[in-house]
């Protein structure tokens, strides 16, 4: 799917915005509940609950929580799209 580069351009900035107002609500990390602390580290991103590539809301605040860096990218992991791991073609047996 081509996207023009202005556009792109523009969504960048508007994330930055939401990006920040989300943060600035945020007192507990959306995903383990724990606040910003020495361990987990400062609550600096932000998750989208239903994940973007299952279809999840890219700007909307109810999908959207702050949390901790480390347990956005852990659960970045399990919120990768689903592989296809197998393509049936046509066999002759
Ligand atoms: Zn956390």
């Amino acid at each position: 799917m081509p996207y023009a580069d202005k556009q792109s351009e523009l969504s960048a900035r508007k994330w930055r915005r939401i990006r920040a107002y989300v943060l600035a609500q945020t007192t507990a990390c959306g995903i383990c509940g724990k606040p910003a602390n020495a361990v987990d580290g400062p609550l600096n991103s932000v998750d989208h609950i239903v994940p973007i590539s299952r279809g999840g809301a890219l700007y909307d605040l109810e999908n959207l929580r702050g949390c901790h860096l480390r347990c956005n990218q852990s659960r970045g992991a399990d919120a990768r799209p689903p592989k296809v791991d197998r393509i049936i073609t046509s066999r002759n047996w």
